[in-house]
């Protein structure tokens, strides 16, 4: 496909600010956050990031119970590429590096957030306690203003990336087409459709109308206004991971969070949180089962919800990442790992869908915990022209002026 190197530049542009930007933001995050408030501000997230992909399995679930996809298929013979799902202990090892460099050089997230917010707390910790004129509190007022240079200089590049996306992201859309559309609308529709419904739902209910009208109390139309390029981003690259720019700055730029907040929790969301991921690791289980000829029971259906959670945590926001999880939930439930292989030409669509679940989970998550930490302003970005029953402060706002 003559557009895709168009495409590939995009990713790799994004790609290239990844790391960069998660240490800035972090350290700036660092620099207003108690060790105090960082723990309540984390346990929030964590816990949300973890209910919200506990819905989403049993939306996936539900659907699937539903529209029962895969039944009247028959297993074909393919060729699984199984690989090594982590142990739950390596992936718990692996947050602490054994190297800070090596895990930039890697682009290993998790450990980078690790390192980072040790060494943002411990400047904190150590500024509390010196002089205030000496040479050492100095040095840390200007690591942490240089951080802030930094993160400025970078979200100037994510606008100047993003200027360039419209481009990368018709390339990488006109590449799916030649890739898989009449697959994706033959044999494998009720799977796609499954996965769709779902998902349309997850973000409708959940996102949309519990957390961010209900808990946050502001537009949905407004949100989603405010995190569309970070969503037709992940659509387009079917990357959690190369997303984190696009997602930061429209956390940033758009809907007006601070940097205490989304600095911690879109980096983390983006390697922990997959609801759309962990969503469709169930239903490809009740589409296997469908195939096999197999009915699940509550216990397996239970089991199936344990493990896609545990597994989509530890997925890596990269393109396809989900195929190789799956070995584990099938595995768990004694499914055939032959539908993976069947289900692989399909992925590059279904992958974008989850890749964009993923992301607006993120935002819906990071945008209520700023609410409840007083770190989101509603009277400007998108929600200065919320339509007026939605947003009072904004209605305020315009009343000042
Ligand atoms: N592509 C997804 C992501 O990056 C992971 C997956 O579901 O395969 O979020």
């Amino acid at each position: 496909m003559e557009l895709q190197p168009i495409g590939d530049l995009f990713v790799r542009l994004l790609e290239m600010i990844i790391v960069p930007i998660i240490i800035f933001t972090l350290l700036m995050a660092t620099r207003e956050l108690s060790p105090k408030n960082l723990g309540r501000i984390g346990g929030q997230v964590v816990i949300l990031y973890l209910a919200t992909t506990a819905v989403a399995i049993g939306m996936g679930l539900g659907v699937s119970n539903l529209i029962d996809p895969g039944t009247g298929m028959t297993l074909e013979q393919t060729d699984v590429q199984t690989g090594q799902t982590p142990s739950l202990t390596d992936q718990v090892f692996n947050i602490v590096p054994e190297n800070p460099i090596t895990a930039m050089a890697e682009g290993n997230i998790l450990a980078i957030i690790f390192f980072t917010l040790v060494f943002g707390l411990g400047m904190t910790m150590v500024r509390a306690e010196v002089e205030p004129d000496s040479a050492v509190r100095n040095g840390i007022d200007t690591i942490f203003d240089v951080v802030d240079a930094g993160a400025e200089v970078m979200f100037k590049i994510v606008w100047g990336v993003m200027e360039f996306g419209v481009l990368g992201v018709f390339a990488l859309m006109a590449a799916l087409f030649g890739e898989v559309g009449a697959q994706a609308v033959g044999a494998y529709f009720s799977l796609s459709m499954t996965l769709a419904i779902a998902i349309g739902l997850q973000i409708t209910l959940v996102y949309l109308l519990v957390i961010i009208r209900g808990a946050v109390g502001v537009s949905p139309v407004a949100f989603l206004r405010g995190i569309k390029e970070a969503l037709i981003t992940a659509l387009s690259i079917r990357s959690s991971t190369a997303t984190l720019p696009i997602s930061m700055s429209d956390a940033d730029e758009n809907l007006q969070i601070k940097e205490r907040v989304y600095g911690f929790s879109l980096p983390l969301g983006a390697t922990i949180n997959m609801d759309g991921t962990a969503m469709y690791l169930g239903i490809v289980a009740i589409f296997a089962a469908n195939i096999a000829g197999a009915s699940l029971t509550l216990i397996e259906q239970l089991t199936i919800l344990l493990t896609a959670l545990l597994m989509s945590i530890g997925t890596a926001g990269v393109p396809s990442a989900s195929l190789v999880m799956m070995t584990a939930v099938l595995t768990q439930v004694g499914l055939p790992l032959e539908v993976i292989g069947m289900i692989a030409g399909i992925d590059p669509l279904l992958d974008r869908l989850r890749t964009m679940n993923n992301i607006a989970g993120d935002m819906a998550v990071t945008t209520v915990v700023a609410k409840w930490n007083d770190a989101i302003d509603l009277t400007s970005g998108v929600w200065a022209d919320a339509p007026a029953e939605f947003s009072e402060e904004a209605v305020s706002a315009t009343n000042d002026d």
